[in-house]
């Protein structure tokens, strides 16, 4: 799990998952399920009760606090729906 602070971070995952382009399957707001080297791993964004947009995958990068490229795809549809909603 890691606290997103801003695109920064997300450079070089952002990178990889242009360069792999994991499947992303929606599960519900917040919730992802993206394809990766063993199978499917679960994206979680969310807001903490500080507010802190934190973002949780089950993969083991992510486990040390890496921002992985599962989170990175996830992100890109998340942040995209949460604008929507903002809009709509
Ligand atoms: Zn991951």
């Amino acid at each position: 799990m890691f606290i997103l602070k801003g695109i920064d971070q997300l450079t070089n995952a952002i990178a990889k998952a242009k360069k792999v382009r994991p499947r992303v399957e929606f599960d519900h707001f917040g919730r992802y399920r993206v394809s990766g080297s063993k199978g499917y791993y679960t994206v979680i964004c969310r807001k903490d009760e500080r507010g802190y947009k934190t973002v949780a995958c089950t993969c083991k990068g992510a486990e040390k606090g890496l921002a992985c490229y599962h989170a990175a795809a996830a992100l890109s549809l998340h942040i995209g729906l949460a604008r929507q909603q903002q809009t709509a």
